[in-house]
């Protein structure tokens, strides 16, 4: 087979322990998974979850031990960052049961689910797709994948952020408000999942914006950390 031009390389992830690489096939990410990140976008209360996509390409990834780099968007004066945890799928599946899920599960990762949120504000007033504030180049950054059997207790890890070397996000995988499972069960019932499909499981409190100089470093205990810096 022969293509019209040379077709994109396909995203992919470091993984902790071995050279072989995760492959990327789509990006979901979910809104509002955990309370006080709900309350602080002027939400209140347990909501079925939603879920919003980003293109494979806009993932950034930071290898090992590596400070990345992220560039300061188009468009935008507030520039967001979201920690997350990523559920990287290995593999595929529909109507996932929660109880079964964990076995999709391929392993973990930190994630940054960056948003310009005055688009995304906009956009939400309008009652237009969050597209623009959300699934723009470059709006995914993520570190090495930890296999599930190496990530320990992942449910209740400890997630941080910090800017500059100062806290600006610190809570607990625990707060989820839909756990992983949980998040699977639905995913899966509006998509059949299929494996290098990533899940950013949302984020907690603590949401602000960053400017150019600033440096990133996101952790979710027993994954390592992603660190990044917007030029
Ligand atoms: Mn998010």
């Amino acid at each position: 087979m022969s293509f019209v031009f040379t077709p994109p390389a396909i995203p992919s992830v470091p993984v902790v322990g071995t050279s072989a690489r995760f492959p990327v096939n789509r990006v979901y990410c979910v809104g509002r998974n955990y309370e006080e990140h709900a309350k602080e976008m002027g939400f209140t209360g347990r909501e079925p979850p939603f879920f919003f996509l980003k293109p494979a390409n806009s993932v950034v990834v930071v290898e090992a031990g590596q400070t990345g780099t992220l560039p300061y968007p188009s468009l935008t004066s507030n520039f967001h960052h979201e920690i997350e945890l990523v559920a990287c799928i290995g593999t595929g599946g529909k109507n996932i049961k929660a109880a079964d899920a964990l076995k999709h599960i391929f392993g973990y990762a930190v994630g940054l689910d960056m948003t310009r949120r005055d688009l995304q504000g906009e956009m939400k007033k309008q009652g237009r797709p969050w597209c623009i504030g959300k699934a723009f180049d470059q709006s995914a950054p993520i570190g090495p994948i930890t296999p599930a059997a190496q990530a320990g207790d992942v449910a209740n890890a400890e997630i941080s952020l910090q800017v500059n070397g100062k806290d600006r996000q610190r809570s607990t995988v625990a707060k989820l408000i839909w756990n992983i499972g949980e998040t699977i069960e639905h995913l899966s019932a509006a998509w059949e999942l299929q494996p290098g499909d990533l899940i950013y499981t949302g984020t907690p409190e603590g949401v602000a914006a960053v400017v150019a100089g600033d440096t990133l470093v996101g952790e979710v205990k027993g994954l390592g950390s992603l660190s990044i810096k917007v030029v």
